[in-house]
């Protein structure tokens, strides 16, 4: 058996809605490669369409997720917009005792909430748009929100790019294929620096 401790990797990945965390993230999934793994939030909002539940998020009521809260099976957890997202503990923890590279896809309040808790395990990277208004095009090209529902994500832009310097990493996500392979590469090199 190996005498090396295996070291997983907590990756946050944060940027305003719409800035592409989702599409990263499942590019670097469909990659297949074992080192990786997913943490699947949970969330008290309603299930867009092609959504899976389980796969995309654990669907919930608010008294479910409340429930969650009190016995502190979250490691964290936010109101954004109208509704609950939180991490939960147990995945996270058995993902990192097993040496994987965990990726979470969560806002920039909650990422900044859970640096402190993991050290060198944690590492964070903020997607920005090329700027607010290809931001809004790809957030209607999406078409999964009203166009009310747009405005209010688009109001919380700016604050959340000001926090943008407190992530270890920034990365333009202009083109997908680039922003991918910088994600990667980001991310490999304190895993294998970590070991
Ligand atoms: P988030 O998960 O951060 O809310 P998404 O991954 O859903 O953002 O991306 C928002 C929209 O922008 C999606 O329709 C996605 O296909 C598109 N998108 C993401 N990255 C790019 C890119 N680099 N170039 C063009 N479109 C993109
Ligand atoms: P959406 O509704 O577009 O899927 O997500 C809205 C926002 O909630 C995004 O910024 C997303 O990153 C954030 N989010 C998703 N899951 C979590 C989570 O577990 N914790 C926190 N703090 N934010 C989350």
């Amino acid at each position: 058996m190996s005498k090396h401790k295996k070291n997983g990797l907590l990756v946050v990945i944060s940027s305003p809605s719409g800035g592409g965390k989702t599409t990263v993230i499942h590019r670097i999934i469909e990659m297949d490669d074992r080192r990786f793994t997913y943490s699947v939030s949970m969330t008290t909002r309603e299930k867009r369409k092609g959504e899976v539940d389980g796969r995309d998020y654990f669907f919930v009521t608010k008294t479910e997720f409340e429930e969650y809260i009190r016995r502190g099976d979250l490691v964290e957890y936010e109101q954004v917009h109208d509704w609950y997202y939180g991490t939960p503990r147990e995945f996270l923890l058995k993902s990192l005792q097993a040496g994987l590279i965990v990726l979470l896809d969560i806002d920039v309040y909650g990422a900044l909430n859970i640096r402190q808790m993991f050290g060198e395990k944690f590492l964070s990277i903020f997607l920005k748009p090329p700027n607010k208004a290809v931001l809004m095009q790809r957030l209607l090209d999406r078409g999964s929100e009203t166009r009310e529902q747009i405005n209010k994500r688009m109001k919380r832009v700016e604050k959340e790019l000001q926090m943008s310097g407190r992530f270890d990493h920034i990365v333009i996500n202009d083109r997908l294929e680039d922003t991918v392979e910088k994600v990667i590469e980001i991310i490999l090199s304190k895993y294998n620096r970590n070991k």
